[in-house]
């Protein structure tokens, strides 16, 4: 039985008759619409069929009990903000609790008050309705916020109690960002680079009410970084005291993107990517403001491909845009790869390739050491401009020229670099392809002298021209010589004999040492052979090798391998190391000389005492000699400080069980206050100075005949 009426639909359920039919009538009178069931499951039944309002449940009844009806309707999606008033035993506290623990909203006592209970069931009803309203406006508020990737957040003071919205949660991904400790916790969340700013806004919030608006970097749970828009105000309480901070954090990612987008279209070239012309201005003015405060030089380098049109009428445009693609990507990886790193000295582009025009590119060299240096750099971007490339299937070389302007010295303006490397390119383009040029005329003789240079040293290298002296190690107490050290000397076609000082550096600039190093290992083990091959009794060789050298990956075996294709074994050479060598990677380098070691090889410190050497590491490194430098051996007379040094030295290489050696040796004063004070192994222009092979071969074969002695009887006597 049901009257409707829109006071709202009641559900009552209980199993005594009497008490149903008094409560229907009384509700019905005061204007409810009453549904009837008498017990549990025919409750059950009812509110899964039709809507009520409210529900009026007696807790004793057989069959299922109040209680369990009431769990059950709170359970399904329908039930669970339908208010339930349950009817109990009086001043019943336990079933009370009870109630209210399985879900009901309210409960009123056997025997009923008839009156009261349309006033309870009117209230129930309306705070029922206040609820829903509620509950409906925090989920529109929530789709809206939801749509708009809006989260909210409110920040009670002074518990510092942090509470915020779902989406504020999905936005973060943090699905634990609640409760108390979650203001440094919300805070965490933001980019590091913006956080200092997000942090003194919300302090300013907290302690003097300034709203503010931020934009920052997120980083969500998931590792992934939004960008936000946050809005926050301060709430204060009658008294004018702030109680409450509440704020909007929007993602805006999306936004921002698109902006990016926009912008990215603007500074940079279709095709192909690279940043364009506008772009690249706005980029060296901005370095050329720094380079004026820091004092340093940078340089425009200007790439303009050669014979482009050709290619591109002969392939079609396709092809054409291919071949620029590839041109482009090229310089790219070029800038930032390791070829560019390795150059020496160290240079630095900034790694902004630019597309000017049509075939012709741009990049800006940053804090170069000298000007010139940028012409080798030049020289490495064409040789990898011109590695082969297959477009359309064909496989073609293309080449570039290279026009280079250099602040401050060819203009302090972006146009006017730019103009002058321009006119620059045009210069280069008239030399040939594959050429660059400088703006300034004697930069180029001096550039180009180097170049030249460079690869006459390459040349030498690979072929004629380079040649070992070799100098005598001698042992002062015996007269015998113990040793010898292979010094390098080039005999340069237009330029004569050159010292190693004159071509070493260069070799090391532009990555030559290596393979040189390896050249006079060679050269050195082959001589080795070729006196034992003339039954020539020899010594043992020391070879400098630089730095560079041992820092190979393959060093071992490759020096192993060198040695052995001549016919000698380690045994017979000793590596000169220098200083700078210890100061790298030392567990590395340790590990390198062990090795190199347990191959037979001497190690030999060259130059001891100018670089840092410190006696904590000297121990540490597996070393069987120690070369005091000249610069000491030369002032090392009776009581100078350089004597000082000399002697701690000597005494030093006794305590860790090393061979001293003391080069430069030019007086007998100098040999026989060494002799006397311990050091009885020296080479020096005392006792010779380095020899042609021929000669040295002449020396060995007198060898040991040859007493060392006389040199410093007569210079002393
Ligand atoms: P270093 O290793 O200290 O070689 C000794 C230098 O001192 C040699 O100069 C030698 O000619 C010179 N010298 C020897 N005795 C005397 C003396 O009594 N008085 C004077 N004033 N000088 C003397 P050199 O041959 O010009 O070599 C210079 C430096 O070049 C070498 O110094 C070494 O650091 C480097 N060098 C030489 N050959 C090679 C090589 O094959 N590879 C590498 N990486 N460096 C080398
Ligand atoms: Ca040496
Ligand atoms: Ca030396």
């Amino acid at each position: 039985m049901s009257t409707t009426t829109d006071q709202g639909h009641l559900l009552l359920v209980d199993d005594d008759e009497m008490i149903s039919m008094l409560a229907a009538e009384s509700l019905q009178h005061a204007g409810f619409a009453v549904s009837e069931a008498g017990d549990g499951d025919a409750a059950l039944r009812l509110v899964a069929e039709q809507e009520f309002d409210l529900l009026l449940l007696d807790v004793v009844m057989p069959g299922i009990d109040g209680y369990e009806v009431c769990r059950t309707i709170r359970q399904s999606p329908r039930g669970q903000s339908l208010p339930i008033m349950m009817l109990t035993g009086l001043n019943d506290t336990e079933s009370i609790e009870r109630a209210y623990a399985a879900g009901a909203t309210d409960f009123v006592t056997k025997p009923i008050n008839w009156l009261l209970l349309t006033q309870r069931v009117r209230y129930g009803l309306r705070a029922g309705r206040a609820q829903a309203a509620v509950r409906h406006g925090r989920e529109s508020l929530e789709r809206a916020q939801r749509l708009a990737r809006m989260g909210s957040w409110e920040w009670s003071l002074p518990q510092a109690r942090f509470s915020c919205s779902e989406q504020l949660r999905r936005i973060c991904d943090d699905i634990e960002l609640t409760g108390s400790s979650t203001p440094e916790r919300f805070l965490e969340r933001v980019r590091r680079s913006d956080r200092d700013v997000v942090a003194a806004a919300r302090q300013r919030l907290m302690r003097e009410g300034t709203p503010y608006q931020a934009t920052y970097g997120l980083r969500r749970g998931d590792g992934s970084l939004v960008e936000v828009f946050e809005e926050a105000i301060a709430v204060r309480d009658a008294a004018g005291r702030i109680v409450k901070l509440e704020g909007i954090t929007q993602d805006i990612s999306e936004l921002v993107q698109a902006q990016r987008r926009i912008e990215h279209l603007a500074l940079h070239d279709q095709l192909t990517g690279l940043a364009n012309r506008q772009f690249f201005n706005e980029l060296v003015t901005l370095e050329l403001e720094r380079a004026q405060r820091v004092a340093t030089a940078c340089a425009i380098i200007h790439i303009d491909l050669d014979h482009f049109k050709s290619f591109n009428d002969g392939l079609g445009d396709a092809s054409g845009d291919r071949l620029l693609c590839g041109v482009a990507e090229r310089l790219q990886r070029f800038v930032s790869g390791r070829a560019a790193q390795n150059l020496k000295p160290p240079m630095r582009a900034n790694e902004t390739v630019a597309r000017v025009d049509g075939d012709s590119f741009a990049l800006l060299l940053v804090d170069l050491v000298t000007p010139e240096h940028a012409a080798l750099y030049a020289e490495r971007l064409l040789q990898a401009v011109a590695q082969p490339m297959t477009v359309a299937g064909r496989e073609l070389v293309l080449t570039a020229c290279i026009g280079i302007a250099v602040h401050p010295r060819d203009g302090d303006s972006a146009e006017s670099l730019w103009r002058h490397a321009e006119q620059a390119v045009y210069a280069a383009k008239t030399a040939g392809p594959s050429t660059s040029r400088f703006f300034a005329d004697d930069m180029n003789a001096a550039a180009s002298a180097k170049l030249e240079l460079e690869s006459d040293l390459r040349q030498a290298i690979a072929g004629e021209g380079l040649r070992l002296f070799f100098q005598p190690k001698v042992d002062v107490a015996s007269g015998r010589m113990i040793g010898a050290e292979a010094l390098l000397r080039w005999q340069h076609p237009r330029r004569g004999l050159l010292g190693p000082l004159q071509f070493i550096p260069l070799a090391e600039e532009c990555g030559l040492i290596v393979a040189l190093g390896d050249w006079v290992v060679a050269a050195a083990a082959s001589h080795l052979r070729d006196w034992a091959d003339a039954g020539i009794e020899t010594v043992s060789v020391s070879v400098n090798l630089a730095s560079p050298s041992f820092l190979q990956p393959d060093i071992v075996d490759r020096l192993v391998g060198i040695v052995q294709r001549a016919g000698v074994v380690p045994q017979q050479i000793v590596l000169e190391l220098t200083e700078s060598l210890l100061m790298v990677d030392s567990e590395r380098t340790i590990a390198v000389l062990d090795r190199l070691r347990e191959q037979g090889f001497g190690l030999s410190l060259d130059d001891f005492g100018t670089g840092y050497s410190s006696l904590s590491y000297l121990k540490r490194f597996p070393l069987d000699e120690l070369k005091i430098d000249r610069s000491f051996v030369t002032d090392a007379s009776g009581d100078s400080k350089d004597a000082a040094i000399v002697l701690s030295i000597i005494e030093l290489g006794r305590r860790f069980g090393m061979r001293v050696v003391a080069e430069g040796v030019e007086t007998g004063a100098q040999a026989s206050f060494l002799l006397v004070n311990g050091c009885p192994v020296q080479q020096g222009f005392l006792f010779s100075r380095p020899l042609p092979a021929e000669d040295f071969a002449a020396l060995l074969r007198s060898g040991h005949r040859h007493d060392f002695r006389r040199q410093l009887t007569t210079v002393a006597g």
